[in-house]
């Protein structure tokens, strides 16, 4: 199982990965690419070198053969003997492969060893420049049709006089193959240009300019080059530099040559220097490439296995698995936001709890596959029936829960009517069809208070729908908030009360019909709380809740004994008492010993105690019961059915479990007085009870007609208005003091 946080740490670090990857990929691009570069640069700088010392040797070369001719003409008899003179210069040249060789007397006359004669061949200039610096070279022209050639020439003297210029040439083309003979067979275009960029020879094949006007019409592009080279080539050095050119990069070479301030330049386009390096680029480009989506790839994985893992998650933490709906912690969860964004756009909204009841009760008799389909049916319509801007979920088996809008009272009564109608007609198939009771209590969000508060109050008002039959939905309101406030008023103060001895125990006597003598008591907790006394019916719930009961109990219990005990001490008389104990204490394994240790450390008899126990706890724990029964009964208790009539009403109770004392419910008898058919109800169970061998105490009896009914029917005994209220003990003890007197 991997966390977010885990997820969220792997992407991060693929991310990062795959930065780095790039991030160096580019890094080593361009390092390969200025190593490359200047390899490239270096390379193309020696080539130029070699190029040029070629033409620098081949210039060299002719000079040289020149000169030794020269020295040669020197020693000739008579340079005039121009026929020999001719002969002698055609067999140089045919020996040395030159182009043309001449000899031009200071007179201008030039003589070809072709046998041609020209007046001024060389320019009165060129002449004298050969005589100044001692050679010459030309640049390419054209002289006899067969293509451009380069003139070179040294000049004569006899006995110190100077008796000409001896010259010779050759075509370009021979100048190109023989520097370029012994380098690589790739092609290299050369040019060779004055100092000023004049264009001298062109081997670049592509036709130049003047190449510093060249560069310095694209100053825009790459205004770095010209200044660079420019100076370079005033200060007669070499070198080579990226240059753009025509809107193309070229990297460019120039050395000096030694002869006429003249350089040798090679531009290759950068896209054909770079052609085999640019391979190894692309193989890193193709690698980081792949990389990156092999990254990619595995991220993509990893999300995707993210996604099904949430979505497996989120399935089973967050949906509810019979209706598809939401859950509670899904509901839980999207709770503030939808509640915020009512809250924004002010739109009234409630908490509405849809509760289909009796579910468990549907469950046992159709079975569990049809219970699924209830909720499967309720969830669809409550799907329908919700808006988009709402939140629905099934949060608990038979229970929904709906964050609803409702702009006022009218439109949400009419909405949840509908839900509900929606709801309580099912049909299985065309035969089997029934309806479901669905109740819901809502809560209108009037107070921004949390979730669990509002589910508290929607869940009360759902509870009060319960109690009233007939109704199917209700609304928390004032009436509940106020409750709310006095449970928390009696909790506040119900320790304190206890200690101290706000509780107090009156005692209602249960009278004989047929004596009309006091038999027996029960104990009734009164709370005085300053001037007021608090009824047990405004406490006892709310004590049955939080447990405090159980305390209470055993404190009356004690109070009662306190006062048997005293009176058996005094020697007055003493009638057995019921004390009433919550069904709570039937959780607790040492109940009846706690009882007992009160009873013994007050040394009285266990026989004057009764513990009342209401008739739900014996149908709710029956196989307790009976234990309980049966212990109390063995050290001596005697045990009375409280509320019989009240509820279930089921006399196979009596039949199990072995009361001494059935108290007959004020309920049970309301009623039996005109209606002669209750009468005989009662009647009847009165005598069943009997049969079974209880005493029976019939409670609530207020008027003399009940008092003669009861009486007539066998009833035992009687506890009521007629006869007396519960007392404060004191006023119980003389009453009881009284009886006793009397009889
Ligand atoms: P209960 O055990 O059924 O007690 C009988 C109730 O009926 C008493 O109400 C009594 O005052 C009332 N009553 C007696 N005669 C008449 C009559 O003629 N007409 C009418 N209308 N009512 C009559 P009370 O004292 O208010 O007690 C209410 C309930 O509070 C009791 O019902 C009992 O369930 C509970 N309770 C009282 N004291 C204790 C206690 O110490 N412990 C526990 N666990 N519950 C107690
Ligand atoms: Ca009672
Ligand atoms: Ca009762």
């Amino acid at each position: 199982m991997f966390k977010v946080s885990g997820f969220k740490h792997i992407v991060f670090l693929i991310l990062i990965a795959a930065a780095l990857v790039s991030l160096s990929v580019v890094m080593y691009w361009k390092h390969l690419d200025s190593v490359l570069a200047q390899r490239e640069r270096e390379n193309l700088f020696s080539l130029n070198q070699k190029l040029a010392e070629n033409f620098d040797n081949l210039v060299n070369s002719q000079l040289q053969v020149l000169s030794s001719v020269g020295e040669s003409l020197e020693g000739l008899p008579r340079v005039e003997n121009t026929y020999g003179l001719m002969s002698y210069l055609s067999r140089q040249k045919k020996r040395n492969g030159f182009e043309l060789v001449a000899f031009q007397f200071p007179d201008g006359k030039a003589y070809f060893a072709d046998g041609s004669v020209r007046n001024n061949f060389l320019s009165e200039e060129e002449v004298s420049s050969v005589y100044d610096n001692k050679y010459y070279v030309s640049a390419p022209r054209d002289v006899h049709g067969n293509g451009q050639e380069i003139i070179t020439a040294v000049p004569v003297y006899r006995k110190g006089v100077k008796t000409g210029v001896l010259l010779s040439s050759r075509l370009t083309t021979f100048y190109d193959k023989t520097i370029s003979k012994d380098l690589p067979p790739v092609f290299t275009p050369w040019f060779v240009t004055d100092a000023g960029g004049e264009i001298i020879l062109d081997r670049s094949g592509a036709a130049h300019d003047n190449i510093i006007n060249m560069w310095q019409a694209n100053k825009s592009d790459n205004a770095a080059c010209p200044a660079d080279v420019l100076q370079d080539i005033n200060q007669k050095r070499g070198g080579a530099v990226k240059c753009s050119l025509r809107g193309g990069d070229y990297l460019l070479a120039y050395v000096p040559l030694a002869y006429n301030n003249w350089y040798l330049l090679t531009a290759h386009a950068m896209t054909d220097i770079l052609h085999l390096p640019q391979k190894q680029l692309m193989t890193a480009v193709f690698l980081c490439v792949s990389i990156i989506i092999v990254l990619g790839l595995l991220l993509a994985f990893i999300i995707h296995v993210y996604r099904q893992h949430n979505q497996a998650l989120y399935r089973t933490g967050f949906i509810y698995h019979v209706t598809g709906l939401g859950n509670h912690n899904y509901f839980q969860f999207h709770f503030p936001r939808y509640a915020a964004a009512f809250r924004k756009n002010k739109t009234p909204f409630t908490l509405t709890v849809v509760n289909i009841r009796r579910f468990k009760a549907i469950n046992d008799i159709y079975g569990f596959e049809q219970g699924d389909k209830i909720l499967v049916h309720a969830a669809e319509i409550l799907r329908e029936e919700i808006k988009e801007d709402e939140l629905l979920c099934h949060s608990s088996a038979d229970r929904f829960l709906i964050l609803m809008s409702c702009a006022d009272r009218a439109e949400f009564d009419q909405r949840i009517e509908k839900i509900l109608t929606r709801i309580k007609h099912f049909c299985h198939d065309e035969k089997l069809c029934f309806d479901i009771t669905v109740e819901t209590g809502v809560y209108l969000a009037d107070e921004d208070v949390p979730f669990y508060i509002m589910m508290d109050r929607a869940n009360m008002a759902l509870n009060s729908v319960r109690e009233k039959a007939g109704q199917s939905f209700a609304f928390y309101n004032d009436e509940y908030r106020e409750q709310i406030k006095l449970i928390t008023d009696i909790e506040s103060k119900m320790n304190a009360a206890l200690a101290g001895g706000q509780f107090k125990v009156f005692l209602q006597p249960k009278y004989d019909f047929q004596t009309g003598r006091i038999e027996s008591a029960e104990a009734l907790v009164r709370w005085q709380d300053g001037q007021k006394l608090i009824p047990p019916d405004k406490f006892i719930p709310v004590f049955e809740k939080n447990g405090f009961v159980l305390k209470l109990d055993m404190f009356i219990l004690e109070e009662t004994v306190k006062l048997l005990a005293r009176r058996i001490k005094e020697g007055k008389r003493v009638v057995p008492v019921g004390v009433n104990f919550s069904r709570l204490h039937m959780e607790d394994h040492n109940f009846i010993n706690s009882v007992t240790e009160i009873l013994d450390r007050y040394n009285l008899p266990h026989e004057p105690i009764e513990l009342e126990i209401t008739e739900s706890i014996a149908f709710d724990k029956r196989e307790i019961m009976r234990d309980v029964l049966d212990e109390l009964h063995a050290r001596g208790f005697t045990v009375a059915m409280d509320d019989f009539g009240a509820g279930y009403s089921s006399l196979n109770i009596l039949k199990d479990l072995h009361f001494d004392c059935v108290k007959l419910d004020k309920e049970f008898l309301t009623g039996g007085e005109g209606n002669a058919r209750m009468r005989q109800i009662i009647q009847s169970t009165v005598e069943m009870i009997k049969k079974l061998g209880c005493v029976i105490v019939t409670e609530g009896v207020e008027t003399k007609e009940q008092v003669e009914f009861l009486k007539s029917i066998g009833c035992d005994l009687a506890q009521g208005y007629v006869f007396s209220r519960p007392l404060p003990s004191a006023d119980f003890e003389k009453l009881l003091n009284d009886d006793a007197a009397r009889n």
